[in-house]
């Protein structure tokens, strides 16, 4: 017997239809006290996975609306628990009267996550699945979606416990081994072992690895904006986001706290940070900026150098050409303010010899900004089938287990005896059942659950 929880499931925003969510074993009866249908029954007494039509009344006969219950018996529902959604009019107020009926016919507020949680806890998806649910709500590009979506179809369920399953059989193998006492029995045969455990190692490096590209249409790259003060940097940023975020001025310097902004171009969220700008008559304050920059190119994923084309090159200019040379990420040069007359020397840094040009404060040459990102980060050939990691937490939990799973490997080639190997085994489905959720704990449940909405 689980405790009934209750939700508005739709944004908090005025539209045409809200939800609430009721879901836990005693939904159907929370719903029989304000919820009544128009055929008479009792919702309770209608067929599951029926959508009825009727009128929510609170406790004192005043009717609060018309509204459509939709019931799911356990346990096929999305918690796997009785479950009742009403679909009522799309009003705030409203809504928050019926969900606080719902509180007082018995049903508590929901926690965020929990419907899915409870979805997790009862089997009805793992956990990678959940964590596409969260993904899925949260994609930002198409490539996004395509991927989440898969995920939840279990693309990457599948491939997890196929190799789950290939490393579950090998422990068991290596028990059986070292458990066998010479009774006149053959030993088990470890000859695929080695070659079993490498195969799971490089598919499992495979799948951590995709991080690298799945992060594109997640979490995003980080992307430095480098360049010396008043280069157009903010103005750039501001381009890109497609609003004014940082505050521009003309007076140099006045960006001196990095901000950080998401924007998606094309297919991938780029995580922008705006950083002060170098300059060569350091006080203190641009010297914290000076010391951001390098900070900010050295953990970047992708730097963008703006260089002020209608002035020639300065020494600010210098000290940031200087920096890029020590950069390992990609940079992107751009000659901004392309609209006034040019006087940057283009011969001065080879840099500037595929300089994408452009102007932040018309716009014109954004739109090759945007392809030259693409382009350098790859982007179209990144797949989005549902294939690749998109998520932190699973890419480091999956290195682990591909790494354990080559240490068996290399403790098989090495001969040392099958403990050894079954030690790293186990290590490498504990870690995968960190993804699938087989062997995760509260905390770790907590962590996830946290990214849902309420009513999720
Ligand atoms: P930051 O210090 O590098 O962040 O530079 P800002 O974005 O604050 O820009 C400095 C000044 O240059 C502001 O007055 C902007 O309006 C101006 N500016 C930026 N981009 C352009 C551009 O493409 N053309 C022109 N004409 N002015 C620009």
């Amino acid at each position: 017997m689980t405790d009934t929880i209750a939700a508005i499931a739709t944004p908090p925003a005025t539209g045409a239809i809200g939800i609430i969510r009721l879901s836990g074993s005693r939904a159907r009866e929370v719903a029989d006290r304000i919820f009544f249908p128009l055929c008479g029954k009792l919702l309770s007494e209608c067929p599951p996975r029926s959508a009825q039509f009727g009128t929510i009344v609170d406790f004192n006969g005043v009717i609060l609306d018309q509204a459509l219950a939709l019931t799911f018996a356990a346990p096929k529902s999305y918690t796997g628990e009785d479950s009742v959604e009403l679909q009522c009019h799309g009003g705030l107020r409203l809504l928050d009267r019926v969900l606080a009926l719902c509180f007082a016919a018995g049903a508590r507020q929901a926690l965020p996550g929990e419907f899915t949680r409870r979805a997790f806890l009862n089997g009805r998806l793992d956990l990678s699945a959940a964590e596409a649910v969260a993904d899925l709500i949260h994609a930002e590009t198409a490539e996004g979606v395509e991927n989440a979506a898969a995920q939840l179809s279990g693309r990457l369920s599948d491939e997890l416990s196929s190799i789950y399953n290939i490393l579950l059989d090998l422990t068991s193998h290596f028990t059986a081994y070292i458990d066998y006492t010479d009774e006149g029995v053959e030993p088990p045969d470890l000859s695929g072992a080695e070659a079993d455990c490498r195969d799971a190692a490089a598919r499992l490096t495979r799948l951590a690895s995709s991080f690298a590209d799945g992060r594109l249409f997640t979490e995003g790259v980080r992307t430095a904006i480098v360049g010396k003060p008043n280069a157009g940097k903010s103005s750039l940023l501001n381009a890109l986001v497609g609003f004014e975020r940082s505050i521009v001025t003309d007076l140099a310097g006045t960006t001196r706290d990095t901000v950080e902004e998401s924007v998606r171009v094309g297919s991938v969220i780029l995580r922008l940070i705006d950083t002060a700008g170098i300059r060569e008559d350091a006080e203190t304050v641009e010297r914290l900026g000076i010391e951001r920059t390098r900070e900010a190119t050295k953990h970047a994923g992708l730097v963008i150098a703006v260089f002020d084309a209608s002035a020639a090159l300065s020494d600010a200019d210098r000290e940031v050409l200087a920096l890029l040379e020590a950069c390992e990420a990609p940079v992107i040069a751009v000659c901004n303010k392309n609209d006034l007359e040019w006087r940057l020397d283009r011969t001065a840094s080879p840099l500037f010899a595929d300089a994408v040009i452009l102007s932040a404060a018309t716009g014109e040459g954004l739109e090759d900004l945007k392809a030259r990102i693409a382009q350098t980060l790859s982007a179209e050939r990144v797949r989005h089938d549902g294939s690749v990691i998109t998520n932190r937490r699973q890419a480091e939990a999956l290195s682990r287990a591909a790494e354990a799973a080559q240490n068996a490997a290399d403790a098989l080639a090495a001969g040392f005896t099958p403990d050894i190997a079954w030690v790293d085994a186990e290590a490498a489905l504990s870690a995968i059942g960190e993804v699938t959720g087989q062997t995760v704990n509260e905390e770790i449940l907590d962590r996830v659950f946290e990214r849902f909405c309420v009513g999720k």
